[in-house]
């Protein structure tokens, strides 16, 4: 149900995802903002009508729509709104809203890399299925204007952009000077670690980004700003930010540690790996805890705790006894 937060709204909209609701927000700034748009589902359309009507608001007073990142969870809707809506976010955000034929065969042999890596290229043809089927519920529009780290976004006065890269590359916060209200995406929420999803390289580089160890860069320059209450792309609004983020980031190192012990007794692979962590969940979720699992071991490789070799083109990882 929609409700007004100080003077900002707080939309609930649903989703056809296991992460369930989205929380899109209302700014009424020098423009009247809407953060975030929704999946694409007759369903969310709907609900997100009738909960603009609940704010005494239409569509129709919506002027420009910010993007906290490209997920289809966040963007998806985007395809209903007026051609000439004003969407506004990180330039990394265009890659994924307007996808061309380069981007889409860049995508395709990167995880033709990055699955033998790993040892499962035998799952190409499931996890290429299962990542097109997603895409489907992306929008197709293209950026009117970018905004990045410091920027205060087009009819926002005193709102100021973070760039938090992890959970998505083109991830962002903003945050009110004024009074600390942080309306933050999916990077920190209050009842889940979301996910660090492994994403193709950025334009001109050739390496993947380390998605996990962005994502705790991320936490630790959040941790530095004075923020009052975060609104989230998902769940509750919180306060205790302070006492979130290093649970956060205790939990990541136990699961990394639990991981280099197994790596002390044997070699493994990626997918070794991944099914000793997600037993269950790696059927039917392979990008989600593939992502997971490599997250992990670049952050051990990052800290010394283990070592990685190749062998036929797969790697391998083992932590020595110390
Ligand atoms: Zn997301």
């Amino acid at each position: 149900m929609a409700q007004w937060i100080n003077d900002i709204g707080r939309l609930v909209i649903p989703t056809p995802f296991p992460v369930g609701d989205v929380n899109l927000y209302v700014i009424k700034g020098e423009k009247l903002t809407l953060i975030d748009a929704g999946p694409k589902t007759e369903e969310a359309w709907v609900a997100l009508q009738s909960e603009l009507n609940e704010l005494g608001l239409t569509l129709s007073d919506i002027e420009q729509v910010i993007l906290t990142h490209h997920h289809p969870d966040h963007v998806g809707l985007l395809d209903y709104f007026p051609a000439d809506m004003q969407i506004i976010g990180h330039p990394l955000n265009e890659r994924w809203l307007n996808r061309t034929e380069d981007f889409l065969q860049q995508n395709n042999d990167f995880y033709q890399h990055v699955l033998t890596e790993f040892g499962l290229i035998q799952y190409y043809d499931k996890v290429m299925t299962r990542l097109h089927s997603e895409l489907a519920y992306f929008c197709d529009r293209s950026l009117a204007q970018e905004i990045c780290e410091g920027d205060e976004p087009p009819g926002l006065k005193g709102w100021r952009v973070i760039e938090t890269p992890g959970h998505a590359q083109s991830h962002i916060g903003l945050l009110r000077e004024s009074d600390g209200i942080y309306i933050g995406g999916d990077h920190l929420l209050a009842h889940i670690s979301p996910n660090p999803l492994m994403e193709p390289p950025l334009p001109g580089q050739s390496e993947r980004p380390k998605s996990l160890l962005q994502y705790n860069e991320s936490l630790d320059k959040l941790s530095r700003y004075p923020l009052a209450l975060v609104l989230p792309g998902h769940g509750e609004v919180f306060t205790n930010v302070n006492e979130i983020i290093p649970q956060r980031k205790k939990a990541q190192h136990e699961r990394a540690m639990k991981v280099k012990k197994w790596l002390m007794e044997e070699s493994m692979t990626v997918f070794d790996i991944c099914k000793r962590l997600f037993p269950k969940a790696y059927k039917m979720q392979l990008p989600l805890t593939v992502s997971e699992t490599i997250g992990q071991l670049d952050y051990l490789l990052a800290m010394g705790e283990v070592n990685e070799y190749k062998k036929d083109g797969v790697s391998f990882y083992s932590s020595q006894m110390r």
